[in-house]
């Protein structure tokens, strides 16, 4: 296992092209495709973080057919010993979280600040979860009839499919399988293929805190085959994902035909509302990190600023000139701000809201590829400011991920209202204001699953729900204990020990 850390962390740039495996049953093994694909550094595309298996649907029978054998032995474990092996799993990730973390820039380019981050998300989550073992609570209520008892259980649904995005490359997949698992799922689980790296370090990591084999199965390869195959098998009851609303949809279409449970954290567009009263340094650092953090990366980013008129020259002016000094470079690089776009395609379509946001807004900032020196081989993306933009322009609908923000200025608390809901996501939002009688209607008015008060719109905490309402989701929950929902069945138990037929409803009546 260290060796794959050692290679990991042991230089800036990982300049390995070592082929991985998948893992299914608790072996590595090669796909049934015999063919490989590279992922690339996106700071510097020369650098080829390794080679993966380009898994099919053979491979995912396999580990289909491996989850279902190890998910007897591993559902009639108790919670607490299932528990168990998820804290030894989050303490292992503490023990090689900068290891991790330096791993993940190098692959996802995220600042490795950042990536720490992302990794300490994971290990948060582990250890919630591991808890869970422990509680797992149902309901134990009254009976309406004499000597009857009435409780209900959470039991695992069977086996899980995990398929999640890049940009979160360690801690959606935590967010997933730690609760799948320590409620007595097993799991298929399959990265993007931007990060699989990043995923075959967890999946070692899992392996060696003791997950029994075949309870987690990794299968890396492209989402037309490997995620197609794990939607429509037959024998996967649940499926977790996280990625864009269309990808979101096609899966729940095609789950809808099996009547799977699917669960859908998808798409933002998320607003910062900063009111005429607000702190405007404050402010302008929330949206700086919410807006340019990740390099607008997030599923959680902030690409619209809604801002009542009055305050909207002094706030522009204070992003633009801290906008301006933000530098760009390898997220290895500890003064580096912000990092490199996932990929050249997502420089690409940047560019084209660029192109859109100049027939909408004004540009303040930015606006372009970054090229310069350094920059030259990776998918760099100068941060933007459009101003001036209205809430029905496309560059204020639409999800661009990357690090464009348009600023979109309003004539009071209820036009920034119909701005905020105005857009066909709901993941998060938040509001600058010093009076707290607006802080607590935003707080009630905002149509999104997460608000912050005086905060930018990032910074989740794993012991509450994440997800979003409208077209971010389908009103499933990750993180807290709501997620333990998306992976266990509901059983209410009856216990009678009058030692005599009582029926509810008709026997505990008077008569009439
Ligand atoms: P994608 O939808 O492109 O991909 C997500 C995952 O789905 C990847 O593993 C991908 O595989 C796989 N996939 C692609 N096509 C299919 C298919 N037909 N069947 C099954 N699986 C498939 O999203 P991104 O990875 O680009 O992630 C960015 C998106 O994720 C953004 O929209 C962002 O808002 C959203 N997101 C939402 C979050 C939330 O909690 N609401 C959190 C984080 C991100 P492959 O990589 O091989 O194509």
């Amino acid at each position: 296992m260290t060796e794959l850390l050692d290679q990991a962390g042991a230089t800036p740039q990982t300049g390995s092209s070592r082929t991985h495996q998948l893992f299914i049953a608790g072996e590595w093994v090669d796909s049934c495709s015999g063919e490989t694909f590279e992922s690339l550094n996106p700071a510097d595309r020369r650098d080829v973080v390794g080679r993966f298996q380009a898994g099919n649907a053979a491979d995912v029978a396999m580990a289909v057919k491996a989850a279902e054998m190890a998910l007897p032995r591993w559902k009639a474990t108790p919670a607490p010993k299932r528990g168990e092996i998820l804290y030894r799993f989050g303490q292992l990730m503490a023990d090689h979280k900068e290891r991790l973390s330096r791993a993940m820039t190098c692959e996802m380019g995220k600042v490795v600040a950042e990536a720490r981050g992302d990794v300490q998300e994971g290990i948060d989550i582990a250890f919630l979860m591991a808890g869970e073992g422990r509680r797992m609570f149902g309901d134990t209520v009254p009976s309406e009839l004499p000597d009857k008892w009435a409780m209900s259980i959470r039991q695992p649904i069977g086996i899980a499919g995990i398929i999640t995005p890049w940009n979160f490359p360690m801690a959606i997949p935590c967010w997933k399988m730690m609760p799948a698992l320590v409620t007595g799922n097993t799991v298929v689980f399959k990265p993007a293929s931007d990060t699989p790296h990043c995923a075959t370090l967890l999946v070692e990591l899992m392996a060696e805190a003791g997950f029994p084999p075949g309870t987690v199965n990794l299968v890396t390869g492209g989402g037309a085959e490997v995620g197609d195959a794990i939607v429509e098998s037959p024998d996967v009851q649940v499926i977790s994902f996280t990625g864009h609303t269309s990808t979101g949809k096609r899966i729940w279409e095609r789950a809808a035909k099996r009547l799977k449970r699917v669960s859908l954290e998808l798409g933002g567009k998320n607003a910062v509302v900063v009111l005429r009263d607000a702190d405007l340094d404050l402010a302008t650092d929330g949206i700086l990190w919410s807006a340019f953090g990740t390099t607008g990366q997030r599923c959680t980013a902030c690409s619209r600023v809604i801002v009542e008129r009055p305050v909207v020259e002094p706030l522009l002016e204070k992003l633009e000139a801290r906008a301006r000094k933000l530098r760009l470079g390898s997220g290895l690089d500890e003064s580096t701000d912000v990092g490199p776009l996932i990929n050249p395609a997502a420089v690409e379509k940047v560019g084209s809201y660029i192109d859109i946001g100049r027939t909408e807004g004004e540009l303040v900032l930015g606006g372009g590829s970054a090229t310069e020196g350094d920059l030259a081989h990776g998918n760099f993306f100068a941060p933007t400011i459009f101003s001036g933009v209205k809430p029905m322009d496309r560059i204020a609908q639409e999800e661009i991920f990357g690090p464009v923000l348009s600023v979109v200025p309003v004539d009071d608390y209820a036009a920034a209202v119909t701005a905020v809901n105005q857009v066909r996501y709901g993941l998060s939002s938040s509001v600058f204001t010093r009076d707290v009688n607006l802080a607590f209607r935003a707080m009630r008015d905002f149509e999104t699953g997460i608000v912050y008060v005086n905060a930018g719109t990032t910074g989740a905490e794993v012991h509450l729900p994440f997800g979003g309402w409208k077209e971010t989701g389908n009103g499933h929950r990750e993180a807290g204990h709501a997620a333990l929902d998306t992976f266990t069945e509901w059983k209410a138990i009856y216990v009678d020990f009058s030692g005599r037929l009582q029926r509810a409803q008709i026997d505990n009546q008077e008569p009439g």
